[in-house]
């Protein structure tokens, strides 16, 4: 059970209090909340290029001071507001999520949150898999249960080229071995494909992974940000890439394990395992999307693609606010959300605006 606080001082937030609707809400276009993905850091030791380019993400840059993180304490306060509005999966991310330092304490508080039913979240991880190998047992004892690693190629100078600063693929294969063998899984590898870059590693990419009971998922690349240098001939859509794969290996279509799942699944004929295809900029799947993001410092933001997000911090930090102040002050905020980014980017006349950088909200 969730503390809370009645305030003494205002009439107004009297009537907050007393107005604790039970109702998970459903936005205006009737999408519940499900999905909360907290960004831990805004900082990483990559520098991708279609996330963190170095251009712009230099020395010079200005990270969050640690004041304006969200401590421990008040993400888990958060997340547990969340889940009275209906969240029941929480994905940390960043930034590099391992770079925050004691993490697992984090987790085992998330990991100690229940749903109204009683049961567990569904808590996991996303992660560049450079720091897993060190990690993995204590993020699994702290009560992590999987994780997601991202890998852009097999080839390891494609892969330094990628990451850009220059960091062996090897190390981030022993940390999927680590993940694996303290049982971190089911593991799902997310490979960002971009044309002319890495789209010639698919196959590789397939071959290794098939069999081994990990998850790899292809994602188009996105004009997530506003420093990337997004063009929409990188991007290779997955029906071709659907097309390629299925050439070399049958493959067949899965229903979608649960509503809001973003990858498209598909399995290996021949019992391979499982295949996956994240399409956000051909297949656009805002229509089911239940997913909140939760910034660095503590900003909500309803959709990737956002340029504005509520800034809740403040209101964990007043000291006047209960959870069910904020439970109120969230549900009427989900209930007005009219986001669907991906379906609208392609169309005439929708005007170009500065986004949220990703590594601050995290994917
Ligand atoms: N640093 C961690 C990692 O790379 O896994 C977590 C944060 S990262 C922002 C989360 C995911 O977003 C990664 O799988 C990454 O590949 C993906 N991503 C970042 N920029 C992207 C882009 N422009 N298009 C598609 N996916 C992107
Ligand atoms: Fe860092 Fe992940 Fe962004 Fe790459 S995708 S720069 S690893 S946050
Ligand atoms: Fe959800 Fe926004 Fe992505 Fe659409 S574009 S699926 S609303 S995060």
């Amino acid at each position: 059970m969730q503390e809370v606080r009645i305030p003494l001082s205002s009439l107004a937030r009297r009537v907050c209090v007393a107005d604790t609707d039970p109702a998970e809400p459903l936005d205006a276009l009737q999408r519940p909340l499900r999905d909360l993905r907290i960004s831990v850091t805004d900082r990483c030791n990559f520098r991708c290029a279609y996330c963190m380019p170095k251009e712009h993400f230099g020395p010079g840059f200005k990270f969050l001071p640690h004041a304006a993180l969200l401590s421990f304490e008040e993400i888990t306060r958060l997340a547990g507001v969340f889940v009275r509005l209906g969240v029941r999966k929480l994905r940390l991310t960043g930034g590099e999520p391992l770079l925050r330092r004691e993490l697992p304490r984090l987790i085992e508080q998330l990991a100690g949150l229940r749903s109204p039913e009683g049961e567990a979240l569904d808590l996991t991880l996303t992660t560049n898999g450079s720091l897993l190998a060190r990690q993995a047992r204590a993020l699994k004892e702290a009560g992590l249960q999987r994780v997601t690693v991202s890998l852009d190629a097999l080839d390891d100078a494609v892969f330094r080229r990628m990451n850009d600063v220059d960091f062996p693929v090897a190390d981030v294969l022993a940390g999927l071995d680590a993940a694996q063998s303290v049982g971190l899984g089911p593991i799902k590898v997310n490979m960002v494909v971009q044309r002319g870059v890495n789209d010639h590693e698919v196959e590789r990419m397939a071959a290794h992974f098939r069999g081994t009971g990990m998850v790899l998922r292809f994602i188009e690349f996105m004009d997530v940000g506003s420093h990337n240098d997004w063009r929409l001939d990188q991007v290779l859509p997955s029906r071709e890439l659907v097309q390629r794969i299925g050439a070399r290996w049958p493959l067949r279509p899965l229903q979608a394990s649960k509503p809001g799942e973003t990858a498209e699944r598909w399995a290996y004929a021949d019992g391979g395992g499982e295949i996956g295809f994240i399409s956000s900029v051909t297949q656009a799947f805002c229509g089911d999307c239940n997913r909140a993001r939760l910034s660095t410092d503590g900003r909500l933001y309803t959709c990737l693609f956002a340029h504005q997000g509520l800034l809740l911090r403040d209101w964990l930090r007043d000291g006047r606010s209960s959870d069910a102040d904020i439970a109120a002050q969230l549900r009427g905020h989900w209930r007005q959300r009219q986001d669907r980014y991906s379906q609208l980017r392609l169309q005439p006349g929708v005007p170009a605006a500065a986004k949220v950088e990703m590594h601050f909200i995290g994917g």
